[in-house]
């Protein structure tokens, strides 16, 4: 009997999320997380892997079990060395580890877990999926920064972009929901979770993303920025007396949402606006104004769009923020309809008037799911 099992690792900066998925009945035997790491009684990553290979040992599913055909492992950044799924190899790990400059809060915890799961597995195919692959087709047009291209070069400053596993696997799914060929579908994927991208998607084949070198650029997030003026950190240091580090935290961390109002979840925004708080609606105004931005922006980089797709927790969940976003664009050929757009549901749905030239539609993202089927697909072939 073939192993048809893939345990699927997502080790990141402070907690450790796994599933383990069966390729050939398509069910999850099991699935957890380990959070808080450094902070109580898992001091760091190491501890982290390690309490996921006993739980799994527990139920009968260790990382021994003859059922398992590989590891898939979420890597953020792959730079522009890796752009597609890669099985693993020293050199691999050493190439990953090469890349800790590009995302020195993500790629170590991603690199710690590959290394423990290679250490309790020495035998095991794992293969690594990276967040930034999907958006390497990206023309030069849209991946280069407008700077000194030998300076560029030297520093690998360009767009890589992220959540590159969820705009693949939503845009797919999306040719699947509409009953359409992926390859004449023209799409535009808002993946709206606590950290948030657009992308702008030919035929499957991303051609825009709004995160760029790192996931700073773009929409706002839960507590980033997304995009501004480049000289406001040159502004904060200068004036401000911030280091860099500061003007990072500030910019990461205490910004977006977050820094608009105090809150960084829509749901205690919403909540908070229907009380008038006058904070609250502001940052809600701001977060619309920016994302109707983007989609008007990868309108016109498509110049044909087939369809508009809401994923993750935002993007899933709240009829307001759809509605806001795409209210009164019918100019576009975009029409939502008001009841489908609010009723609640976990499914894979569409939610545009009958009317609507653009479909629009709401896609629970998977990247679970995303990360195994592409781990199975290469230890397979
Ligand atoms: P992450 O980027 O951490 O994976 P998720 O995709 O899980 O994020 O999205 C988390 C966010 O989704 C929360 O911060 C919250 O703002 C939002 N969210 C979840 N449920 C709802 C809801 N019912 N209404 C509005 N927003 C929601």
């Amino acid at each position: 009997m073939n192993p048809t099992r893939v345990l699927v690792l997502n080790s990141g900066s402070s907690s450790v999320k796994y599933q383990l998925l069966d390729m050939a009945d398509g069910s999850r035997p099991a699935s957890g997380l380990v959070e808080r790491i450094g902070e109580g009684p898992v001091p760091d990553h190491t501890a982290a892997l390690r309490q996921v290979a006993d739980e799994l040992r527990e139920r009968g599913m260790g990382l021994d079990s003859p059922e398992l055909a590989a590891v898939g492992h979420r890597v953020v950044h792959g730079g522009t060395k890796f752009t597609e799924p890669t099985l693993i190899t020293d050199e691999v790990v050493a190439s990953i580890e090469g890349l800790v400059p590009l995302a020195p809060l993500h790629n170590p915890a991603n690199v710690t877990g590959i290394k423990v799961a290679r250490e309790l597995r020495p035998d095991l195919p794992q293969v690594a999926v990276f967040d930034t692959a999907f958006h390497s087709t990206m023309p030069e047009s849209a991946a280069r920064y407008a700077i000194d291209v030998e300076t560029a070069d030297r520093y690998d400053v360009r767009r890589y972009g992220f959540h590159g596993t969820s705009h693949a696997y939503v845009s797919r799914a999306a040719a699947g929901l509409l009953d359409r060929d992926l390859a004449g579908l023209n799409t535009i994927v808002l993946h709206l979770g606590n950290g948030a991208s657009a992308s702008a998607i030919e035929g499957g084949v991303c051609v825009d993303t709004s995160m760029g070198l790192t996931p700073l650029e773009g929409l706002v997030m839960g507590t980033r920025s997304g995009d501004l003026d480049p000289a406001i950190v040159f502004h904060l240091a200068r004036v401000g007396g911030m280091s860099m580090d500061e003007v990072d935290t500030l910019l990461n961390k205490k910004s977006g949402l977050l820094g608009l109002c105090g809150d960084n979840d829509m749901r205690e925004i919403g909540r908070r606006m229907g009380e008038g708080d006058r904070a609250a609606e502001l940052a809600f105004e701001i977060y619309i104004h920016r994302l109707r931005k983007y989609v008007g922006a990868y309108t016109a980089v498509l110049g044909r769009v087939d369809a508009i797709v809401f994923t993750a927790g935002v993007g899933e969940n709240s009829a307001a923020v759809r509605e806001a976003a795409l209210r009164g664009l019918t100019g576009l050929g975009i029409e939502l309809d008001g009841v489908r757009n609010t009723l609640r549901s976990g499914s894979a749905r569409i939610i545009s008037a009958q009317s609507s030239r653009v479909a629009v539609a709401v896609i629970p993202t998977d990247e679970e799911l995303e990360i195994a089927t592409q781990t199975y697909a290469l230890v397979r072939a």
